[in-house]
Formats: C-alpha cells, structure tokens, sequence
C-alpha cells in the first residue's frame, strides 16, 4: 500500500485545483489523483463550444500538461474510477486497486442524464466527456437533421453550434419557458430570443413520448412529441442536465442529497455523514457538492466553471493547512455562448422583481437587473462581457438595489 496523504477523487477541475492548491498550502506529502477517465484531467466548455465547430477532430482540452503533475509531484491516476470509500480505514477503493489517505477530497462531478428508452440507439449522445463530442462533432460534418432534447445551455449550444454548420434545428423542451431555474422566466424568455433569431425552432412545453427508429432499428430517425407530432432528426443530442456522480458513495455513511444524489458539506466544504455530522478528514468540491452559501443564507450546488475551482482549492485547503478550516462562499457566475453572443451571469436567479435595464435590440446588449429585498441579488448580460464583473460588487453588498440601478443607467447609457 502507498504511503497516506491526500487523495483526491476526480481528475476533473475541481479536482487539478485542490492538488495544485495543497501544494500552494506547503502539503509535501503524496498526492494522488484518481481519475475514471482515460485522458488527463481536462477542460469541459471548450466542448460544446469551440471544439464542437473546429475543422479537426476534437483535441483533448487539457487543463495542464503531464509535466505539470510531474513538477507538482502528483500521482495521476487515469482509468481508475473510484468503487468505494471505507472511512473508517480511510481507504478509497479503485479498479486499481486500494488508495490510503490521511485527507480526502471528493470532486467526482456530475454526469449526463439520460432520457429512458434511448440506449442502443444510434445517432443519440449526451455532450459531457471528450468522448461524447468527438461522436457528435462527427455527425455533425455530414448534412444531418439536428434535435436537441432540452433548451438549457449545453443544449443551446449545440444548437448553435449546428446552426454554424448550416444544419435545420428544433429544440426540443417539456418547460413552458426554458431557463426558468438559472435566469428566471424573463431572463429565460429574453435568451431564448437568440434561437429564433438564429433560425433555430424551439418548441416549448412538450415533453418526449419515444424515438422513432429507421427500418434497421437501431438508428434514429425522428423523435415522437407528446403531443402527437414528430420532429425528424438523424441526431439527437440530449441535454436534460446532470447528476452528481456518486453511485460508488451509496453504500457508505457518506450524506447524499435526497433528491439529486449530492454529497451534503458544511460551510466549509466538510463532508458530512448521513447523521449530518463531518467526516473525518473528507472533503467535497464542485460539481458535486451541496454546501451553505453564507452570502445568499442558502445551500447551494452549482454547476459552474469558476465556482468548481474556486471550491476545489479551498477544499484542499481546509483539509492541509492545519489550522481552523475556513467557510466557503462565492457570488455565483457563469457564462455560455450562443451563435457568437456571449451570455453571463453572475448571482442568484431568486428574485422579487427583474428590471431590463438595457435592451439595445435582439441580438445582444441586453443587461437585466434581479431585486430581492433591498439589494442586487443578480444581473444577466446578453453580450455586454465588459460590464458583468463591474456588477459583482452590487451583489455581495446589502441595500446595493439603488446603487445598483443608478450604476447601471450610467454604464448602459
Ligand atoms: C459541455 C459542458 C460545457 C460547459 N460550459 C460551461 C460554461 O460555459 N460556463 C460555465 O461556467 N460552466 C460550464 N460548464 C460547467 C463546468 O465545466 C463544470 O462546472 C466543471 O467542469 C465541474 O468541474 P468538476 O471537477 O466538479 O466536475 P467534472 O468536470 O465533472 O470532473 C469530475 C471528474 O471526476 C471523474 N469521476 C466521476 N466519478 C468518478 C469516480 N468514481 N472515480 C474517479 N473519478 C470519477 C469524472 O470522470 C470527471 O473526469 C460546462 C460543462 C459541460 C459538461
């Protein structure tokens, strides 16, 4: 067995950022990182963005050389997802076999939904791993009639993407109105506007009643609404969210979040049991993590960029550096692109009332203003990337709503 030091589960973000954040902590014991994949721990939006319409065949977006975990001295291993976790040994169990550790940090992400009734179908994929966009970057180079189940933003994506090839699009969403949990139903219906825009056709509050197959079988043709209709397609791309990847923690004490499957932490990222109480010397981070946000006075999961590698140091850090481990918060932000207008987010959707403060037409330029109470709780910009991160001090203030608006009517004169 390896000496114990800190391991980490999931080569993902989250996971680089704890172990080059325990290096930065002086952690000079072993660090091992284990990954499930086959590649080296890489980037995920380059791959419903860029990557999607290259010229090539999508390369691996790696976040960081091999010779840096070499420089670092951390032990990466890849193919070897973790199958189980014994916290009383302290030991994690691989398909290669067991990893002893003094301290944990679980930042296994999330993985693509699935629709039922779809495996074994040719020409339906999910779009998460390097794997999924070489598949749908394929299809896509080839004339193809493109549906897209679910309007969120990796779908959105896709469909833009797709759009940039010339191919027809029809976005597929069982919600009235998409984005309604990120942006709220106005912020939703003002992004949207850049489907229609786009010559994208996005039929709303339908769900999916079954795929329509070829003569063969086993190759998509069509998906079959629940209204009757049926929308042809030779790929379907589905994109109805993800779940924490936590299926190898379910028969531990490890606290999983009832409804999604998430590890349950505490302020500061602590893992907790299914008593609710920590468990020592585990960690979570990323995707996967449930934790109180003190700044919104809410417990949170997200599922962005910067806040998996903002948690992932802070994990590590909590967990090597000895002295009282320190609450987590962060204003939540995220970004996405659409047929080349950059959307952004920074806060929380919760509000009392939405103000547009600027709308300069549908395209882009719009920047929208969320109240709850007395203060700015989060502004949407629809291609206004100079101005998001002006705003962010507007939302970690309290009574910033009039200080807010005044700033805004200034910048989006
Ligand atoms: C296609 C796509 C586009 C995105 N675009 C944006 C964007 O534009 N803006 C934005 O803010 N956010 C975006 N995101 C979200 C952002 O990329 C994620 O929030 C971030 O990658 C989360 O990092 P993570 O390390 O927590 O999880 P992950 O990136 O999911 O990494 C977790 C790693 O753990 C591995 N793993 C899982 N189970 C095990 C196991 N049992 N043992 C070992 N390893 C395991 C997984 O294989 C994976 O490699 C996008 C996500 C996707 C999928």
């Amino acid at each position: 067995m390896r000496n114990r030091g800190l391991v980490v589960v999931g080569a993902g973000l989250a996971g680089v950022a704890a172990c080059e954040s325990a290096r930065r902590e002086g952690f000079s014991g072993p660090i091992t990182l284990i990954g499930a994949e086959s590649h080296l721990p890489y980037d995920r939006p380059p791959l419903s963005k860029e990557l999607l319409v290259g010229e090539a065949s999508p390369a691996v977006p790696l976040l960081r050389e091999r010779g840096r975990f070499t420089e670092l001295d951390i032990d990466v291993m890849t193919d070897a997802p973790a199958v189980g976790l014994d916290t009383r040994a302290r030991v994690v169990g691989t398909g290669k076999g067991d990893v002893p550790y003094q301290h944990l940090v679980i930042a296994c992400g999330a993985r693509s939904r699935e629709l039922p009734g779809t495996s074994g179908i040719s020409g339906i994929h999910t779009l998460r791993t390097h794997s999924d966009v070489e598949a749908v970057w394929k299809r896509l180079q080839s004339p193809v009639r493109v549906v897209v189940i679910g309007a969120g933003f990796i779908g959105a994506e896709v469909a833009s993407a797709a759009r940039n090839y010339g191919h027809p699009v029809t976005i597929v969403e069982a919600a009235p109105a998409p984005l309604t949990r990120s942006l709220g139903a106005e912020g939703g219906a003002l992004v949207t506007e850049l489907h229609a825009a786009n010559g994208t056709e996005l039929v709303l509050g339908v769900g999916v009643e079954s795929m329509i197959t070829d003569s063969t079988g086993t190759t998509v043709a069509g998906v079959k609404l629940t209204d009757g209709r049926v929308v042809d397609g030779d790929l379907v791309v589905v994109g109805i969210g993800a779940a924490p990847s936590t299926e190898w923690l379910s028969d531990t004490d490890i606290g999983l979040d009832a409804r999604d499957g998430g590890i349950e932490c505490d302020a500061t990222l602590a893992v907790l049991s299914s008593a609710g109480l920590p468990v020592d010397g585990v960690w979570a981070a990323g995707d996967v993590a449930h934790w109180p946000n003190a700044l919104f006075d809410k417990r949170m999961r997200l599922e962005h960029w910067a806040s998996a590698s903002e948690q992932g140091a802070a994990a590590a850090r909590n967990a090597v550096s000895g002295s009282s481990p320190m609450p987590f918060t962060t204003v939540p932000y995220f970004w996405s692109d659409w047929y080349g207008t950059r959307i952004q987010f920074v806060g929380t959707s919760h509000a009392d009332e939405l103000l547009v403060q600027q709308r300069r037409d549908k395209t882009g330029g719009t920047v929208v203003l969320y109240r709850s109470g007395g203060r700015v709780a989060g502004v949407l910009t629809i291609g206004r990337p100079d101005l998001i991160m002006k705003y962010r001090r507007f939302v970690t203030a309290p009574d910033s709503w009039v200080s807010g608006v005044n700033y805004g009517a200034d910048q989006c004169r």
